[in-house]
């Protein structure tokens, strides 16, 4: 493994696609190892654009605009941030030896929809997961609902962060939730996902990490579990480690392991776990950092971001956690562009306590603007930290 010089005729250049927060912190990572960085995403001025040696504005599902694109930078590396690409195209960058895609191609492509990392994970794997039913219209729905029975929950299979995901008590809650995914999902609008109720006592995510050893062979690492609260799907605060029962946290480790081994490559992956007792449930996987482990920008010696690059890089990891942390997101709370952020010197005085403010050129009341870090002795005391730090950020209109 060599890297170049960046903006020379030997750079290593590695192309982002998605640079939301997470993937930010993952070009800043990269820019530290002296990586060339292009930064692509759907509209001007996206948080990983500002920190990127060039940034382009694409439509990334289209399929022909993203293969241009490609052929014009030359990436040795695709680093896809989102799920929202034309990931089938990726599949030929890939086999063409045009770029190398992490951490896979295939892997991007079956996670970019809840069916095909479900029927992984259910079907092919036999690892526990929610029981689960596809339909494609409301009377599929229903059926479906009826032998699944209540309470469960209706998902888009092309959607991520609860978009367009219900709740559903009963019979009753079926036409809206049906209504609701629809407009939720994105591309392939027709199908969901019905999946039953787990009343689990925590989630976590179990961040794994795949990267090359000193034998030369791809190894699975693991940091310690993250715990988490989901409101509407969406996260909003995150602490390390999760303190669970060594026999749940070995059960979690063997899922992860399981299903990182099966999608291949080498990267960070976000696998979403339930767990009641010592009972555990596979939910998702993302082939990718997860905005849970932005806590892990304050707990480890490598943050998630960091472990992503190196491993991406074909270099070595280490996912050893440094002391106990949280994360709390900091909310638009108002619509607008170009807002500001007051209330930074009491959040900073905080004990333990850290800011990452994203730079979104524009606000919506439930956008995801920056996020609150803090370390202490305790997750629990780190949590608290957190949130009081988050609550003093105040978004304002700038005049
Ligand atoms: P997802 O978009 O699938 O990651 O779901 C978002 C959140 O909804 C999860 O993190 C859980 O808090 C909750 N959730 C999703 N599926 C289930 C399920 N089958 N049972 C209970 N809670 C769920």
């Amino acid at each position: 493994m060599r890297i170049g010089t960046p903006q020379s005729k030997n750079a290593t250049r590695v192309m982002l696609l998605g640079s939301g927060e997470l993937g930010k912190e993952v070009i800043i990572s990269l820019q530290r190892l002296g990586v060339e960085v292009i930064a692509v995403d759907r509209y001007e001025n996206a948080p990983g654009h500002q920190v990127a040696h060039r940034a382009h504005v694409i439509d990334m599902t289209d399929a022909d605009a993203l293969r241009s694109l490609i052929l014009a930078e030359q990436p040795d590396i695709i680093v896809p941030e989102i799920e929202a690409i034309a990931t089938a195209m990726l599949i030929e960058i890939e086999e063409q030896g045009i770029a190398k895609v992490i951490p896979n191609a295939r892997a991007v492509n079956l996670t970019m929809n809840r069916e095909g990392i479900r029927r992984l994970a259910g079907e092919k794997l036999g690892l526990p997961t929610s029981t689960y039913e596809f339909a494609n219209s409301l009377e599929e729905l229903e059926a479906a609902a009826s032998r699944i029975g209540y309470p469960l929950l209706v998902k888009p299979v092309m959607s991520s962060s609860g978009k367009g995901q219900s709740f559903v008590r009963d019979r009753s809650g079926l036409d809206e939730a049906w209504e609701y995914a629809a407009s939720g999902g994105r591309v392939d609008q027709g199908r969901v996902i019905v999946e039953g109720f787990i009343d689990f006592d925590y989630e976590i995510t179990q961040l794994t990490v795949r990267a090359l050893g000193s034998s030369g062979e791809i190894e699975t690492h693991f940091c310690e579990p993250v715990g988490h609260v989901q409101v509407k799907g969406d996260y909003v605060e995150s602490w390390q480690p999760m303190r669970m029962s060594s026999s749940a946290l070995a059960r979690a480790r063997e899922i992860a392991r399981a299903v990182t081994e099966d999608l291949g490559g080498t990267g960070v992956f976000g696998v979403e776990l339930f767990v009641k007792g010592d009972e555990v449930w596979f939910s998702e996987v993302s082939p990718r950092p997860h905005d849970t482990g932005l806590v892990t920008l304050a707990t480890q010696r490598q943050s998630e971001f960091e472990l992503h690059a190196r491993a991406l890089l074909g270099l070595p990891v280490d996912t050893s956690m440094r002391e106990p942390g949280a994360s709390a997101v900091i909310y638009g709370g108002l619509e607008a562009k170009g807002i500001a952020f007051e209330g930074l010197e009491e959040a900073l005085a905080v004990p333990g306590s850290d800011l990452r403010l994203f730079g979104k050129p524009e606000s919506f009341a439930r956008r995801r603007m920056g996020v609150a870090l803090a370390v202490a002795e305790s997750s629990e005391e780190a949590r608290i930290r957190a949130k009081q730090a988050a609550a003093l950020v105040r978004p304002v209109i700038s005049g």
